[in-house]
């Protein structure tokens, strides 16, 4: 299978080239398309599979179908949260490969650094945040993040929030973003909570295991 087979549209097949990808992963092939048909998924997958791109490729997809140009870069649309300041960069800057043909722009907050320059970003305007959930639910705390129009949430490495104690938080950021949105969970096992934690989030999820 090539990604032309998974209905990629021309910016991200020229940016998965340029990443020298040359076949997706079988977590790619399994989520791209449940997740371009705007399925809730949990997804069961380690770190290594490819398992980043297999939500960003779709994430920029859908943004690119239903926005127009001119529009880009007001509200944000989609929400990553990740457990820690190292995964939230690291998915950030995939988000930015993927996007480079494109002017879809993204964001990672994080703690334990100065939260001004993320406020000045903030404020320019972004499409796709990702954030762990502390500083995410401070800065919404103080108004400078929207959650109103997130179309799509990604919960990703959801058993290490399980393990760091994230999940009121992440119980939280759910209530604060809209009922009728897409959402996706990662997680390198599915343990009984995250099971738990799933039903009462998601709307009858699909399940990709790898
Ligand atoms: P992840 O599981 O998201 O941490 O990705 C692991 C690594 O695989 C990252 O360095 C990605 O750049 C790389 N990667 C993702 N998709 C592919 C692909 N289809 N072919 C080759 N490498 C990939």
């Amino acid at each position: 299978m090539s990604f032309k087979d998974l209905k990629l549209i021309k910016p991200l097949l020229k940016a998965i080239e340029t990443s020298g990808y040359t076949e997706p992963t079988l977590v790619q092939q399994k989520s791209i398309p449940l997740i371009l048909e705007k399925k809730d998924v949990i997804v069961s997958a380690q770190t290594g599979t490819g398992k980043t791109a297999a939500f960003a490729l779709p994430i920029l997809q859908l943004l690119f179908d239903k926005q127009d140009a001119p529009k880009r870069g007001k509200k944000i649309r989609a929400l990553i949260v990740s457990p820690t300041r190292e995964l939230a960069v690291q998915i950030q800057q995939d988000f930015k490969d993927y996007a480079k043909y494109s002017n879809i722009r993204s964001l990672a907050i994080f703690g334990g650094t100065s939260i001004e320059p993320q406020i000045d970003i903030l404020e320019k305007g972004i499409d796709i945040l990702v954030a762990t959930p502390g500083r995410l639910l401070d800065l919404h705390k103080q108004d400078y993040i929207n959650l109103d129009y997130i179309e799509t949430l990604v919960l990703d490495e959801a058993d290490l929030m399980l393990a760091m104690g994230f999940i009121d938080d992440v119980k939280k950021i759910n209530h604060l973003c809209p009922e009728n949105k897409q959402t996706l969970l990662f997680s390198a096992t599915i343990p009984y909570k995250i099971e738990q934690l799933a039903n009462s989030i998601l709307k009858v999820p699909e399940r990709v295991d790898v």
